[in-house]
């Protein structure tokens, strides 16, 4: 059985104040997940986990970050190693997000690269793929994501796969307030298990968590969730407030 995942990727917003803020606005409303199952990670910027770390201190939230260097360290001007985000408390981290791909250039082998660092290091890696609103319709959304689920995953051994979260993002879903119907995210998280079967084995492909993530907001969620192949929620916009970052949480089918 796969759990469910929860992530909030709060992108470049809140700094340190308004950071406090959030996470004690999260965690006065944890004790109502105390029995849940749900696995809930925070991702805020990074010069906000450190304390964050502190912060969540005794409770079941996880933390992460929302990028990561290829690198273990050296002159690379602006950038975070593993070891910087390990030792700030995280257990997660985001690689190639779709704004990371369309605005800072990467590609499926840097995310590759980046991947199996944090897995070499003790940091589990939400990776993301998704296609761009033209590749939609023109009918390469299966095309598109395949190849970008074969490159970010290549030469991981099935071991590490399994221990991989991969999130489907349609670009055109990204804070749009448009989100993919649950019938047409099925659809694309059926086709990635069923790749990760050809390319892994079944049992690896039963054990990775593939979350949706786009416009997800409480309204939508359940319905998203209730999906087979969907095993949670990578959110932006609607996990920068708590009540719905909550409602969300809320919403897992039973
Ligand atoms: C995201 O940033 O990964 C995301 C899905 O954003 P939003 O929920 O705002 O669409």
């Amino acid at each position: 059985m796969r759990p469910i995942v929860i992530a909030g990727n709060w992108k470049m917003h809140k700094d340190l104040r308004a950071s406090e803020e959030l996470i004690r606005a999260v965690r006065a409303e944890e004790s109502s997940f105390a029995d849940s199952p749900v696995q809930v990670i925070l991702c805020p910027p990074f010069t906000s986990l450190s304390r964050a770390a502190d912060l969540l201190r005794g409770s079941r939230i996880h933390l992460g970050a929302q990028n990561m260097s290829e690198h273990n360290e050296g002159a690379f001007t602006g950038e975070i190693s593993w070891n910087m985000l390990r030792s700030a408390g995280c257990s997660y981290v985001i690689v190639g997000h779709s704004e990371r791909r369309q605005l800072f250039g990467e590609t499926d082998g840097l995310i590759n690269r980046k991947a199996k660092k944090a897995l070499a290091n003790g940091l589990t890696p939400i990776v993301c793929v998704g296609e761009t609103l033209e590749q939609r319709e023109g009918g390469e959304t299966v095309e598109v994501v395949s190849t970008q689920v074969r490159g970010v995953l290549e030469g991981l051994s099935g071991h590490d796969a399994g221990r991989t979260i991969l999130a489907y993002e349609p670009v055109w879903a990204i804070g749009t307030g448009r989100n993919a119907t649950p019938d047409q995210a099925q659809e694309v998280h059926s086709h990635i298990r069923m790749l990760l079967e050809n390319m892994f084995d079944a049992r690896t492909s039963q054990r990775i968590v593939i979350q949706y993530g786009g416009s997800v907001k409480p309204d939508n969620a359940r319905a998203l969730l209730s999906q087979p192949d969907i095993d949670g929620a990578l959110v932006g916009g609607a996990c920068l407030d708590s009540s719905s970052f909550w409602g969300i949480i809320r919403s897992t089918p039973p």
